[in-house]
């Protein structure tokens, strides 16, 4: 899954950086609820999950803001102050 997203030109150490915080879809660890709309979200669903604010939502909810992120990512990381190693 990590090497969906590896470019061959990143940089290992920033890579690693963007993983650590970068939203993801994972499978539910434990049940929970939706931060949007508050649907329950059982253990073992598929859900999007976004490590630097803690919030998962569930898939109707998730896929717009992931694809979202993964279209904006680039400016994040400027705006971070990490830098972009990558050229889309
Ligand atoms: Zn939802």
């Amino acid at each position: 899954m990590l090497e969906a997203n590896t470019s061959p030109k990143g940089i290992g150490k920033t890579i690693m950086t963007r993983y650590s915080k970068d939203p993801r879809q994972i499978s539910a660890k434990f049940s929970s609820n939706c931060c949007k709309c508050k649907t329950r979200i059982p253990k073992g669903a598929t859900i999007y999950y976004w490590p630097s604010s803690g919030e998962v939502f569930c898939t109707s909810c998730g896929d717009a803001p992931f694809r979202q992120f993964l279209s904006s990512a680039k400016d994040e990381e400027v705006y971070a102050g990490s830098g972009n190693p990558y050229v889309y």
